[in-house]
């Protein structure tokens, strides 16, 4: 018989103080479809806390600092508000581009963090927002993480994601690429937040996912796109650019001559979303000519 025991609690001063009382170790599932997944182990003792039915921790609030996101905010959610649209479009692209629609209804974006796989679709956007958690430690204190300083292994709760609107860009974008259209896990995916206006980019971020074991910045592409205009060199520099941040990246991988190639294509996807315009346009062709 299994030892593990199960709380749902309502409210976040619920779960401090479940978290308090606990003695032995404590699990956490919101949507589930990360810790559900078949042949994965299940808790087999201690304590899971069901944390989907906390309504304070589903949630969108957005003012002149920021958006706040609470840490079991769907995926369906985050792809649907109208403030994470309008600035942050790359964060509501890549929830779009998240699993299946019953996937995206239960996926929540603490469990996207959590779970930490390398192909995640929402951290290179968070990343490259610099996006910043507000967690709750296993003695029900809280304290607050730069997104690249989280790790799982902790055992926090993530309760909000806070963006702050020092990192939002005039334009943002978010491209995959995966083994097929729909349902589909990145085999890459970029993320471009950044300034462009009368044809020239100003500063830009772009980071890049299952490209190693954690949301990758490329320095090397940014710096081909920073101050300079849209035009073939440019593009052309710029797609010089993540094949040499691929090669460092993945050096000696079976998947890197792979990765190599399908960056270029998914890199003007990326720059085409990011500045309005369609990627079939003659600039994007003449630049892989
Ligand atoms: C068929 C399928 C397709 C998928 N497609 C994609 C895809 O295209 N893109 C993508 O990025 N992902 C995809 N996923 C993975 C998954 O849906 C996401 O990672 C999802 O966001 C996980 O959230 P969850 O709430 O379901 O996590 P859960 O399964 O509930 O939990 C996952 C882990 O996170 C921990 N956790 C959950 N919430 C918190 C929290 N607030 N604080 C701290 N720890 C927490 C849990 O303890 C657990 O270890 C797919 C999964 C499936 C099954």
């Amino acid at each position: 018989m299994s030892d593990l025991s199960v709380a749902m609690p309502a409210n976040m001063a619920e779960l401090q103080a479940l978290f308090r009382a606990a003695a032995g170790p404590i699990r956490l599932i919101a949507g589930g479809t990360d810790m559900l997944i078949a042949g994965r182990p299940l808790p087999v003792g201690g304590l899971l806390v069901d944390i989907s039915r906390i309504a304070d921790m589903a949630f969108v609030s957005a003012d002149a600092s920021g958006i706040c996101v609470g840490g079991a905010t769907t995926v369906a959610a985050i792809a649907a508000d109208l403030e994470i649209r309008s600035r942050l479009p790359a964060l509501a692209e890549a929830a779009a581009q998240c699993g299946s629609i019953q996937i995206r209804n239960r996926a929540t974006i603490g469990g996207n963090i959590a779970n930490a796989a390398p192909a995640a679709d929402l951290l290179p956007v968070l990343v490259a927002a610099e996006a910043r958690l507000a967690c709750i430690g296993r003695d029900g204190a809280t304290c607050e993480l730069a997104i690249c300083d989280y790790s799982p292994d902790r055992g926090y709760l993530i309760a909000e994601v806070f963006l702050p609107s020092g990192g939002f860009f005039s334009r943002s974008a978010f491209v995959k690429l995966g083994p097929r259209r729909d349902l589909s896990i990145s085999r890459l995916n970029l993320a471009l937040l950044g300034e462009f206006q009368d044809a020239r980019f100003g500063d830009v971020r772009v980071v890049a996912g299952a490209l190693g074991p954690r949301p990758r910045r490329l320095p090397l592409a940014e710096e081909a796109l920073t101050g300079n205009r849209l035009e073939r060199a440019t593009l052309r520099g710029f797609l010089s650019a993540l094949a040499d941040e691929v090669d460092a990246a993945i050096p000696g991988r079976s998947s890197q001559a792979y990765k190599r190639r399908a960056i270029a294509g998914l890199g003007l996807d990326l720059v085409a979303q990011a500045v309005g315009l369609s990627p079939r346009e003659q600039l994007f062709q003449d630049a892989v000519e």
